[in-house]
C-alpha cells in the first residue's frame, strides 16, 4: 500500500536514539537544547521552544498572548482542527475568514473584512495550507490595525519561505511560529511541536509554561538578564544569606508538561539535518505531478506557482468529481485497490458537528466548501519511488478516461 504520507527514518537516526538510551538522560537534557539552537538556527528565528505536539505549541502561544475569554482568534476555514482548538482551549472565541481559491490559504480580503465585522481581534492564525506561505505582510498589516497578535501556524512549511525568501519560521511578519513533528510532517518525533519567537518576553513565558509555570534556579542560565537577587517572588523562602536555597522553586502562573523527551529531540536533530533533503525530494515529486497532469480534463494542480518557496507538505489535485460523474468516495475506492492511499485535506473546521454546534456553518465560507468538494491529496513524501510516483499517476489517469 502507498500511503498519502510516510516519515523516513535512517541509520543516523536511529544511531542519534540509540545514544540517548545509552547514556541516561531521558528528558530535561542536552539533547533539548542542543534541538532547539539547531531549529532556531535552521529557520532563522533568534528562540525556539520544544514542545510535545503541534497542538500544545498552539496551545502555549494563545496563552502568551494572554487572549481569554471574550476575545476573538481568526484562523482559516481550510486547516487542521487543532488551528482553531487552540483558541477554545484558553476561553477564547474561535473564528473563520474563507480561503483565496488559488492560494488554497487564508485571503487577506476576507479577513480584512471579517475583522472589520467583529471589531475587536486578540489573534490571527494564519496557516501555510500545504507548505505555501500566505500573505504575510498583508496578514500583519491587518493585524496591526487591530493590534492583534500574529501566530503562524506552519506545521505544513517547516523548509518553506515567504515571497521576500525569508525562511518560514523567522517570525519577520509573526509574533511566534508553530511547528509539529508528527511522522507525516516535514520530519518526524514521534510526536512533537516547535515555537520560534523573537520576543525574548514570550520565549521566557514559553519555557516557563512548558513546565508547569514553574520558574526553577536553572532557568537562570537560560534567562540571562535576570538579576539572581531579584529573581524569586518569594524572596523569605527563596534566598539564604544572598544565596538561592538548593530545593527552591517557584509557580507562578499555570502551566502544563507539555516537554519533549531527550530522545524525542535526538531524533528530531537528525531528522532537521536532512530536511533540505526532504524538500527538494518533495518539491521535484511535484513538478512530476504537474507535468503529468497538465491539461488533464478534470483534474486541476494546486499552488503550481509555489513551487520554489514552499516546504511542499502536501500535493493536493482538484477534482471536478460532479462532472466526472463519480464521487470522491468511490474515486479514492478505486485508488485504493490498486494499493494507493489519498486523502483530504481538509474538511473545513466550521462543518466539524463541535464547530456547528458553536454556531458556524460552512455556507458562510463559500470557497473553502467548493475546494473541499473537489480536494484530494495524492502519495506525497521522501522516497516514494519513480515507479510507485507512476503507478499514481496512471491509475489516476485511468480512472478520469
Ligand atoms: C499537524 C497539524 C497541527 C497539529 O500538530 P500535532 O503535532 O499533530 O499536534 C496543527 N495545525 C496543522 C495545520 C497541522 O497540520
Amino acid at each position: 500500500m502507498i500511503p498519502y504520507g510516510k516519515h523516513y527514518i535512517d541509520d543516523a537516526d536511529i544511531a542519534a536514539v540509540v545514544n540517548v538510551l545509552r547514556r541516561g538522560t531521558l528528558t530535561q537534557g542536552s539533547r533539548v537544547d542542543s534541538f532547539e539552537e539547531s531549529f532556531a538556527s535552521s529557520v532563522g528565528a533568534k528562540y525556539a521552544v520544544a514542545v510535545s505536539s503541534g497542538t500544545a505549541a498552539l496551545h502555549l502561544a494563545c496563552m502568551a498572548t494572554d487572549v481569554g475569554p471574550g476575545d476573538n482568534v481568526v484562523t482559516s476555514a481550510n486547516t487542521f482542527v487543532a488551528s482553531a482548538n487552540c483558541a477554545a482551549f484558553v476561553g477564547a472565541s474561535p473564528r473563520f475568514t474563507d480561503i483565496d481559491p488559488v492560494t488554497l490559504n487564508m485571503s487577506a480580503d476576507d479577513l480584512a473584512d471579517r475583522c472589520e465585522v467583529l471589531g475587536e481581534v486578540k489573534a490571527i492564525i494564519p496557516v501555510h495550507f500545504a507548505g505555501a506561505a500566505c500573505d504575510m505582510a498583508a496578514i500583519k498589516a491587518i493585524a496591526e490595525d487591530y493590534g492583534a497578535q500574529v501566530i503562524e501556524d506552519a506545521c505544513h512549511a517547516l523548509g518553506g519561505r515567504y515571497d521576500s525568501g525569508e525562511k518560514i519560521g523567522s517570525c519577520q511578519h509573526s509574533d511566534m511560529t508553530v511547528f509539529s513533528f508528527h511522522p507525516v510532517k516535514a520530519i518526524a518525533a514521534g510526536e512533537g511541536g516547535m515555537i520560534t519567537t523573537n520576543d525574548v518576553k514570550l520565549y521566557e513565558r514559553l519555557i516557563q509554561l512548558r513546565s508547569h509555570g514553574i520558574f526553577h534556579q536553572k532557568l537562570l542560565t537560560t534567562f540571562e538578564h535576570i538579576d539572581i537577587s531579584d529573581a524569586f517572588v518569594l524572596k523569605d523562602e527563596a534566598y539564604e544569606n544572598g544565596q538561592v536555597n538548593p530545593w527552591y522553586f517557584e509557580m507562578r502562573e499555570l502551566g502544563y508538561n507539555y516537554r519533549l523527551t531527550e530522545i524525542q529531540c535526538a531524533l528530531a536533530e537528525s531528522q532537521l539535518s536532512k530536511l533540505d533533503r526532504f524538500v527538494t525530494y518533495r518539491k521535484d515529486l511535484a513538478s512530476r505531478y504537474d507535468e503529468a497532469f497538465y491539461g488533464i480534463e478534470n483534474l486541476t494542480c494546486t499552488q503550481s506557482d509555489q513551487r520554489d518557496q514552499s516546504g511542499h507538505h502536501l500535493y493536493v489535485v482538484r477534482i471536478d468529481f460532479e462532472s466526472l460523474a463519480m464521487s470522491r468516495g468511490e474515486f479514492m475506492r478505486r485508488l485504493m485497490e490498486k494499493g494507493i492511499g489519498t486523502q483530504v485535506h481538509y474538511i473545513p473546521v466550521p462543518l466539524h458537528p463541535y464547530y456547528q454546534s458553536r454556531g458556524f456553518t460552512l455556507a458562510d465560507y463559500p470557497e473553502a466548501e467548493k475546494y473541499y468538494r473537489e480536494a484530494l491529496s495524492l502519495p506525497f513524501y521522501f522516497n516514494l519511488s519513480d515507479e510507485e510516483q507512476g503507478l499514481v499517476v496512471s491509475s489516476i489517469q485511468s480512472i478520469l478516461r
